[in-house]
């Protein structure tokens, strides 16, 4: 057992902007902790700080400053875990702050970057390699992946979800067996035996998630995601199991409900947010008071899932994302001020090994038969009738698997029935008898042969088995040649090959982001398709929520082309595209290397073999044994051959990073056009409603409203969202959002307190009419024509892109079309 408390660790966000010196320090001098200090900024001495403490200190395991990368991350804060739950103990690793602090980024990472993978991907990579390297246990990987909005669950990677919206999907729910274990019902969970399986549940989770937010519903702010891996193992032959589960969580934004302070859906989707949370606080400080003997986990579903996590069988570790700016003091030392209750938290870990129960039964069923034979010996009670047919050929088997067995322990296991270890001893007793007869028979023959070639036999029998013997290496080294060309070209075309044919398969109306051919990876290869059957549908998913409709007016796909140049995700695919063909191209290289090593491998081994038929030939024939002289020639082949194989794994490894980074940024760029796509839908939708209401007066565009969008100022924008504008903008204009009856329902009339808000409608539904498409289309190009115009007129203003980027190309952060019509005003 492992006694610990929750380690808690602090990540300082970068600020986007030169922040004033003076808001923060750290001290990381002290040994084991580090602290931070907070120092309130005295112009910020007015209202809420009025009358406060100018400064707080906070103490951590370690602080992480803002130059802090994710590797570091990694390395410090989720290895240990990690090697932890491949011990056998339960892991968690939760991040907590206020929205837009860097908890996703934390957890799953930046979407843009490979060298931006946040822990999940990460702990994965590490976790797959370890299994890899030990081979002397049997593993299995699961993996489930939960989301928990407004108290409900919702299963991200139910294979129903390509057919509905996750809001009609049964809801995950929790079960407590009588020795109070959690069970979740309608969670799945997914085998992974592969990293690269692994990775692409994450990025479907992620994927089906980001389908289900609607731009009035920023539900990543306001819901728990637990990704959760399973891991069992157990030694071969052996009876003991180990599982261990490693939860990586993150958290909904921990913002305050007082600060939130508006009304409408928005304030019962915070009220249960913060509800959540706020069970999370109480579980927390009575896990943190000595002596309490009642800990409400079970008021909330997050608290009941993490029930082991939190004063549990679990190590635990919190991150706590700070982002440090001047307007997120208050959330920045409130957040600090959970950490160090968190920190207060004894778990105890042990080490979860339990007994196979089929393996079990085997034995206790040994055990019993064993007993009613000792018990018949005891009671003295025979049986009288004759062995039957069946029980006889059934001794003789026994008997021939005994004699068979190389084990010297193995036993001949009959029962006490007298009558069948009767039989026994004279069964044996006659294979006995039968072997000495014939044993002398064929020693006299021998002899014979002895006396007349007995020079010449000995000569003959050293070289029969030195013959055989090379006859064995040679078909060994065979076998393992074999083995690892077809392990070489699995590696190279299968995964890659699979997934790429299976992507293209699927028809896009738009046209691919790769340059054809890019993702043909190197050499004529087999194509048979691995994983296809069970993993068929997960990547095919990705790929079907990326593209859209399959007839598509030519209007919209033009709008399509206008938003995707100006959108400025653009940047960051055209970027990783970059990146991917430079990696493709050295996945080439480098296979083409491989195939040529390969070759180089199989001729050296020919010649070795051809060299030592030679030798023993030569040997036979001059009546010699083997030369006592080592072969020189061998010799150099041999060394040769051992350099081609240690540059062949070399090149092998480099291949299998490669094609995990490989997948890794193919994933991102799905992710992305996903992302691009709703935008565009949202916003197509959107120009639709525009153009009903103001048509034909393209030049009015002042009711159009836009989000500010920054990552920083997520908060913010949701707050806008759903403040006015978001249920007024419902009422007054023709939806663009039609919702279900049912739904709309309880949006508008009835959503006020005390209902249970419904998650909005995940898609869009498009016009899909190409008259009206072709008319948005026009709607746009004018107004676009007027935006240039103005610019014309004005010189000195600089003509908006539809999606400004800043100066350096950089992104920043979501935008939405909305930002369009801001120029105008
Ligand atoms: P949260 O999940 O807490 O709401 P995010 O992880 O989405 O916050 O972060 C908000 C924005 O800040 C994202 O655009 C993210 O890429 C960026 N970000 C967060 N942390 C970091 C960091 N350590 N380095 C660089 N960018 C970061
Ligand atoms: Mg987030």
């Amino acid at each position: 057992m492992v006694k610990q408390t929750i380690q808690v660790f602090a990540r300082v966000k970068p600020t986007a902007r030169k922040q004033p010196q003076g808001i923060y320090s750290i001290d990381d001098d002290e040994k084991l902790t580090a602290s931070l200090e907070i120092i309130l900024p005295r112009d910020l001495a007015d209202g809420f700080v009025n009358n406060k403490r100018e400064s707080y200190k906070f103490k951590f395991q370690k602080i992480f400053d803002q130059g802090a990368n994710q590797e570091t991350i990694f390395e410090n804060i989720a290895k240990p875990v990690a090697e932890s739950v491949l011990a056998g103990y339960n892991g968690t690793i939760f991040a907590y702050g206020q929205t837009g602090s860097g908890k996703t980024f934390t957890i799953t990472g930046g979407a843009e970057r490979y060298s931006d993978r946040g822990i999940i991907p990460r702990t994965l990579s590490y976790i797959f390699e370890q299994l890899q390297k030990d081979s002397s246990t049997i593993h299995t990987t699961q993996i489930s992946y939960l989301e928990i909005y407004n108290e409900c669950g919702y299963d991200l990677l139910d294979p129903r979800h390509e057919a509905s919206s996750l809001e009609d999907l049964p809801k995950v729910t929790i079960l407590e067996d009588p020795d109070q274990n959690i069970h979740l019902k309608n969670l799945s969970l997914h085998q992974a035996a592969t990293e690269e399986e692994a990775l692409n549940l994450l990025f479907l989770g992620d994927t089906n998630r980001m389908i289900a937010e609607t731009p009035m519903n920023q539900a990543s702010t306001r819901s728990h995601c637990i990704f959760t891996i399973h891991l069992s193992s157990k030694e071969p032959g052996s009876a003991t199991v180990r599982h261990a589960k490693l939860h990586l969580v993150d958290l909904a934004g921990s913002e305050r409900v007082a600060k939130t302070g508006v009304g409408g859906q928005l304030l019962t989707e915070a009220k249960y947010i913060n509800l959540s949370l706020h069970y999370l606080e109480q579980v927390i400080i009575a896990l943190s008071e000595k002596h309490r003997a009642h800990i409400p986990y079970r008021n909330s579903m997050m608290t009941s899932v993490l029930r082991d996590s939190l004063g549990g069988n679990c190590m635990t570790t919190m991150i706590a994302t700070l982002s440090l700016e001047k307007r997120n003091i208050d959330e920045s030392i409130s957040t600090c001020r959970f950490a160090q209750r968190v920190a207060l938290i004894k778990n105890e870990a042990v080490l979860n090994e339990e007994i196979d129960p089929r393996l079990l039964i085997v034995r206790l069923q040994k055990e019993i038969q064993e007993l009613k034979d000792e018990l018949a010996v005891v009671t003295g009670e025979q049986r009288t009738e004759a062995l039957t047919d069946a029980e006889l050929l059934q001794l003789e088997k026994l008997i021939t698997s005994f004699l068979e067995d190389q084990d010297p322990e193995s036993r001949l296991e009959v029962g006490t029935d007298m009558r069948k270890i009767h039989h026994c001893f004279h069964h044996l007793k006659k294979l006995l008898n039968d072997k000495k007869i014939h044993g002398k028979s064929t020693v006299s023959s021998e002899i014979k042969d002895q006396d007349c070639q007995e020079p010449l036999k000995e000569e003959y029998q050293k070289l029969r088995d030195i013959l055989q013997q090379r006859d064995n290496e040679i078909n060994i080294l065979v076998n393992m040649l074999k083995k690892e060309k077809k392990k070489a070209q699995d590696a190279l075309h299968l995964p890659s090959m699979g997934r790429s044919e299976c992507r293209r398969s699927q028809s896009s109306p738009f046209p691919p982001w790769n340059p054809e051919g890019l993702r043909t990876l190197p050499s004529s290869a087999t194509t048979q398709v691995q994983d296809i059957s069970t993993f068929g549908y997960k990547s095919g998913l990705l790929r079907s929520k990326t593209g859209m409709r399959e007839k598509i007016s030519l209007g919209r796909q033009e709008a399509f082309e206008i938003f995707k140049r100006d959108h400025t995700d653009s940047v960051t695919i055209e970027d990783n595209k970059q990146i991917l063909k430079q990696r493709f191209s050295e996945a080439k290289a480098l296979g083409e290397n491989i195939n040529e090593t390969r070759s180089k491998i199989g001729r050296l081994k020919e010649e070795i073999t051809q060299r030592h038929m030679q030798q023993v030939a030569l040997g036979i024939s001059e009546n010699t044994a083997m030369p006592s002289k080592p072969d020189l020639l061998e010799e150099k082949l041999r060394s040769q051959l051992e350099e081609e194989k240690i540059r062949y794994k070399q090149m092998f490894m480099r291949l299998k990073a490669l094609k995990v980074e490989i997948e890794h940024l193919q994933l991102l760029m799905d992710k992305a056009k996903v992302k691009l796509q709703k935008e565009f839908e949202a916003w197509w939708a959107e120009e639709a409603t525009s153009l009903q209401v103001n048509s034909p007066a393209v030049n009015s565009f002042n009711h159009v409203k836009s989000f500010p969008q920054t990552p920083e100022s997520q908060q913010e924008r949701s707050q806008l969202v759903s403040d006015k504008s978001d249920v007024n903008a419902r009422k007054i204009l023709p939806s663009p959002y039609p919702l279900p009856q049912s739904r709309e329902h309880s949006s508008t009339s009835t959503s006020l307190e005390g209902s249970t808000p419904e998650r909005p409608a995940s898609s869009v539904p498009l016009t899909g009419d190409s008259q009206t498409d072709s008319d948005i289309l026009a709607f746009i190009k004018a107004r676009q024509s007027i935006l240039q115009k103005k610019s014309v007129d004005r010189p000195s203003l600089l003509l908006p892109p539809l999606f400004p980027r800043d100066p350096q190309g950089r992104d920043p952060g979501p935008l939405t079309p909305a930002l369009l019509l801001t120029s105008s005003q």
